[in-house]
């Protein structure tokens, strides 16, 4: 018997409510654990995204699992997706049509995984779920109440990827490095009290959190 969040995947798969139906692959709905405390939501599938069927398999998820990996969590061990679930021709930008079209589906992806924390990636993960025009720039740093859940705004790994091949600018990636430790010690905290809402009554005070990072995990990143 499938989960409801199978079948709502199940449903996706054959989507058209906008234009980027017409020319992606496939769609690239979610992956990681269904019962995660922590999800990422990232942009829209790229190139290889669009082939494997999977958000973040290429450049900016390795990035990912290795900033996940200096907090002492996998990949597996948190739920991914996107903003819109079709690749974006060129990977240009997704458009406001395409992000209100595919909003159903990251809603119910939302509510079905039901994580504590939500970490939005770039510029348009957060200013979807944030409603807000504010750049990336200027919310990160600091976490959000959303929906009974607290949200942390964070870099694309692809901004930080750009930033260090150009080399110009500072990095995002020091920004990403900050933002992850921030993190870890939300997942941490959220152990003993529950994050932003009321409390969870099938998970005993102090139980940890299904992708709480590993204690020996608050290691420093050498990244590059
Ligand atoms: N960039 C995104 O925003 N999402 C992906 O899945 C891959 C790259």
């Amino acid at each position: 018997m499938p989960t409801e969040l199978e079948q709502v995947a199940a449903e996706a798969a054959t989507c058209t409510r906008c234009r980027l139906h017409q020319g992606r692959t496939q769609v690239v709905f979610g992956d990681g654990d269904p019962d995660a405390d922590l999800m990422f939501v990232g942009e829209a599938p790229g190139f290889h995204e669009d082939k494997q069927g999977k958000p973040f398999v290429g450049p900016s998820g390795q990035l990912l699992n290795r900033l996940l990996a200096g907090i002492g969590l996998r990949r597996e061990d948190v739920y991914i997706c996107n903003v819109v679930k079709s690749r974006p021709p060129g990977n240009r930008d997704p458009q406001p049509d395409e992000i209100a079209a595919c909003r159903g589906w990251l809603d119910a992806q939302i509510r079905l995984v039901d994580p504590k924390v939500v970490v939005t990636l770039g510029n348009f993960a957060a200013k979807t779920l944030l409603e807000t025009t504010t750049g990336i720039t200027r919310l990160r740093g600091r976490t959000y109440p959303f929906q009974g859940r607290v949200l942390l705004p964070s870099f694309h790994p692809a901004a930080a990827l750009h930033a260090i091949s150009s080399r110009v600018g500072p990095s995002p990636l020091q920004g990403m490095e900050e933002d992850f430790q921030v993190l870890a010690k939300l997942l941490g905290e959220s152990r003993s009290a529950p994050l932003g809402g009321s409390p969870d009554p099938s998970r005993p005070t102090g139980a940890p959190l299904r992708g709480s990072p590993d204690p020996s995990g608050d290691k420093q990143l050498g990244l590059f």
